[in-house]
């Protein structure tokens, strides 16, 4: 991955860990899009009453961007239709797909300010959602931004940009709740932190989250994932890149899951916004879990451990 362009901890490139040989198409196909799949009711009460309010940029309540949104935005706003939430802004061709987004996007926030016991996120603007709908517009961002070329959605800080084609509209792919869960999470901790921590919870987050949105029970947090999770502790916290070889990406997205479902379910979820605070000030883990958690391990050597029997 090319930490050149951004810092890693701060984007991920939609699938770009799981299948970086594939063709942008062959992406879009594994994530269920650019087909014209029928639009799934949204029952009652998971995001269906989210207000979606269309305006001109100029009256949208929020303009800040970063970089890579000016980007996208573009010379000529007017080319977007924008419309804002309660938390999201969302640039779109189709208002149908605006709608999806937006209800998704309240949905996954709701479920992670409850998850991270949040009363309110530390982000003092609204989140932008770009959603492209064609192959040349996309392509022509994605080089603009020097993204990898083969990216079918990229998240970067509290952004979100992908492509569907052709307002096909189909936004119900786990992965891409992933991605979406790292912009939100960036809203309660707008910080650069380690790579391990961004994918470990974009990772235990989504699936539940996206589970829930969708009405098909508790959700997968890692455990019920195939695969080993036992990618070398010291090995996982120095990252700062993804690991070059395609198996040893997935067990380390495996991995930094289980880590942070370690630090949230197993200790104490209280503690867990303070411990990644701690992490962004630069702290190793070993400090910050025996600062955080001074009452519980007296060494770091007892918290791995009990992190290995879970
Ligand atoms: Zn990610």
């Amino acid at each position: 991955m090319p930490a050149r362009i951004i810092s890693i901890s701060l984007v991920c490139w939609l699938a770009a860990a799981w299948v970086p040989a594939q063709t942008l198409q062959q992406l879009q196909q594994r994530l269920n899009m650019g087909k014209a799949a029928p639009a799934a009711p949204v029952p009652a009460g998971r995001g269906a009453d989210v207000q979606l309010v269309e305006r001109p940029w100029e009256q949208i309540t929020d303009q800040q961007l970063f970089e890579h949104g000016k980007t996208a935005l573009g010379q000529n706003p007017s080319k977007w239709h924008h419309a804002e939430t309660e938390h999201f802004v969302i640039h779109f061709h189709k208002r149908i797909d605006a709608q999806k987004v937006a209800r998704q996007a309240e949905f996954y926030y709701d479920q992670v300010k409850k998850d991270l016991l949040a009363e309110k996120d530390r982000f003092d603007r609204k989140s932008h959602i770009f959603l492209f709908e064609k192959d040349a517009e996309w392509h022509q961002f994605v080089a603009d931004a020097k993204f990898m070329e083969w990216s079918a959605g990229v998240s970067y800080r509290s952004e979100l940009y992908f492509l569907s084609r052709q307002g096909s509209g189909d936004f119900a792919a786990g992965t891409l709740a992933h991605e979406m869960t790292h912009c939100i999470f960036y809203r309660f901790v707008p910080r650069r932190i380690p790579m391990w921590l961004n994918e470990g919870f974009a990772e235990f987050e989504s699936g539940a989250a996206y589970a829930k949105f969708k009405g098909i029970g508790g959700g997968n947090r890692g455990s019920g994932r195939r695969g080993e999770a036992d990618f070398p502790l010291q090995k996982l916290l120095a990252a700062t890149e993804y690991p070059k070889d395609q198996s040893d990406v997935h067990e380390f997205y495996r991995t930094s899951e289980r880590l942070v479902r370690f630090l949230i379910t197993k200790l104490d979820r209280s503690r867990f916004v303070p411990l990644v605070m701690k992490l962004a000030d630069g702290a190793s883990l070993e400090s910050a879990v025996l600062e955080i958690h001074a009452d519980k391990f007296k060494s770091f050597d007892e918290f791995v451990k009990r992190y290995e029997k879970s």
